[in-house]
């Protein structure tokens, strides 16, 4: 995307051609934008929740019916296979919706708990009640569902948003501005943003009352900072640098298949990629002998044919190319793919599947976030080996186990520092909606997905009912008198054997003297 005067002129990442021409929002409607957000906040979340549930809805339905016009703004933004857009951006969307509309009433409505002996006489009850104005910001590698799934989370929670989705994929941006303007949500309610980073931090100083945001590390700390001086709740998505472990006891064929799917799906453009991948040494050679087969199977380009499309953002190329270079110097060896030199990147960004062996931890390629479809595989003799391999990482995202000894495999999986395991598959754990999502290490702060998917957009409000008709309580004034008797009572209360028939009258000697008349 380059800035020509006032309009954001767009670029096919795969074939290089000019698609399209944006207005960007000027950074002079920010508290405009705001103002219309906080307006609208006091009819939306007025409204009884299976109203905006409604809203929801006609959302779902609307993008079933574009289904493939989405597809191919979303492929033609990001130079992904349109199938990619479709199972992995689309389908999880709508099925976040879905979840939404079945679960968000009770999750929402609130709940009695227990409220304990020595309270006795009171009621407690968990509500939940909307933030306000929450910003969502989003990246490029999955535009739709990174912004959506927030998105709508928090509309159901009865917030609304203001969202900034990444200026590397603007006609996506746009895509979702209009579909929610086709579905007839109230004015104000959800309102985009499109530009940079300048109006990603611009919009953050306008003190939001939670900021979602899915990135980098370097922009999530960012990020934290400003919100920190604020005290404003955030929820930070981040990279990840995850980790395979194959066992000798593996189905190596499906491991293979998972490992070539999980680096390379979407280009490697995933922060749940598989990053590395750790074999045990009586499998290594067979696992990269028919891992290398498999690549060079693989199609490149963007026809319905194809396996894997272009990189997205013309920066990100450059990072990959370093990474692989590094490794390259330092005496990792090609098993396939080619050089950086080799890459024909002019007008567009496709990088070759690259395989690499003979790798270490003193490679970039095995310590920082690549982004791009490039595999390191590396041995391993022991399971403590591995374990420390693995958590041998500044990110904590996500990882995988590969065996059929499901003992071994959750055994392993306990001692990860991610924030999911999948055990015989990969990336799969975010398609559950009821499983909780996010990071462990620099991998983020925070999950959604789930019931926290829909509460961490809330006040969670702690309520206590007393009827109100007893003039006093044990603890309040006057003390005196009282410290022996509550020292007994709580002995007794909190002992291996309470003597409850003790307990019931020390309880009301205390209200006795609460009662009574100081002299
Ligand atoms: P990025 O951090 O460069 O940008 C993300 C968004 O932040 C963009 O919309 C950008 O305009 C905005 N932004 C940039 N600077 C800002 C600032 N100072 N204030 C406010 N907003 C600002 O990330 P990216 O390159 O778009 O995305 C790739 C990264 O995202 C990778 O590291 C990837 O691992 C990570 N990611 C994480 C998840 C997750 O769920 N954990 C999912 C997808 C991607």
């Amino acid at each position: 995307m380059e800035e020509l005067n006032d309009k954001l002129e767009v670029f096919s990442p795969a074939t290089g051609e000019k698609i399209a021409e944006i207005v960007p929002t000027p950074l002079k409607s920010i508290p405009h934008i705001y103002k219309k957000s906080r307006h609208a906040f006091l009819t939306w979340s007025n409204l009884p929740i299976n109203e905006r549930l409604h809203y929801l809805k006609r959302l779902r339905l609307l993008m079933v019916e574009k289904m493939d016009e989405i597809a191919e703004a979303i492929s033609k933004d990001t130079g992904k296979v349109k199938i990619e857009a479709l199972v992995a951006d689309i389908m999880p969307t709508i099925d976040a919706i879905k979840h939404i509309e079945k679960h968000a009433v009770k999750v929402l409505s609130g709940q009695k708990v227990t409220t304990p002996l020595l309270l006795i006489g009171k009621k407690s009850y968990v509500h939940y009640m909307p933030r306000g104005t929450v910003f969502v910001i989003s990246p490029w590698n999955y535009p739709l569902q990174l912004a959506m799934v927030p998105i709508l989370n928090a509309l159901a929670a009865g917030n609304t948003v203001i969202a900034k989705p990444s200026e590397v994929t603007p006609l996506v941006g746009v895509c979702m501005e209009n579909l929610f303007l086709e579905a007839g949500f109230p004015e104000g309610t959800i309102q985009f943003a499109h530009g940079g980073k300048e109006l990603g931090a611009a919009l953050t100083e306008q003190k939001p009352d939670y900021i979602f945001f899915t990135g980098s590390v370097r922009t999530g700390k960012m990020i934290g900072e400003v919100a920190a001086k604020q005290l404003i709740p955030t929820t930070l998505e981040l990279g990840g640098k995850d980790p395979m472990i194959v066992l000798r006891d593996a189905n190596l064929e499906r491991a293979v298949n998972g490992a070539l799917w999980g680096a390379f799906t979407n280009s490697g453009q995933v922060c749940m990629s598989v990053e590395r991948v750790y074999v045990e040494r009586p499998v290594y050679k067979e696992f990269l002998a028919l891992l290398k087969e498999k690549t060079m199977s693989l199609r490149q380009g963007i026809q319905l044919k194809d396996d894997i499309g272009s990189m997205t953002f013309p920066a990100q190329v450059d990072i990959v190319a370093g990474h692989l270079e590094d490794a390259l110097n330092k005496g990792a060896v090609l098993e396939a793919g080619t050089s950086p030199k080799e890459w024909n990147t002019g007008q567009t960004h496709f990088i070759p599947p690259t395989i690499l062996s003979n790798v270490d931890h003193s490679m970039k390629i095995m310590k920082e976030e690549t982004f791009g479809p490039v595999l390191p595989v590396m041995p391993f003799d022991t399971e403590e080996e591995v374990v420390a391999f693995a958590n041998e990482s500044e990110y904590g995202l996500n990882s995988s186990v590969w065996t059929l000894d499901e003992e071994k495999a959750i055994r392993i999986a306990s001692q990860l520092i991610t924030g999911a395991v999948t055990i015989n598959d990969v990336l799969i754990t975010v398609a559950n909606h009821h499983l909780p999502f996010g990071g462990a290490k620099q991998s983020g702060i925070g999950r959604y997905h789930g019931e926290q998917g829909l509460k961490i957009f809330c006040h969670e409000k702690a309520i206590m009912i007393d009827k109100g008709k007893k003039n006093t309580e044990i603890q309040w004034y006057p003390y005196e008198g009282k410290y022996t008797r509550f020292l007994s009572l709580f002995q007794n209360y909190f002992s291996a054997k309470p003597n409850w028939v003790k307990f019931g009258q020390e309880y009301l000697q205390l209200i006795k003297i609460s009662k009574g008349k100081r002299k």
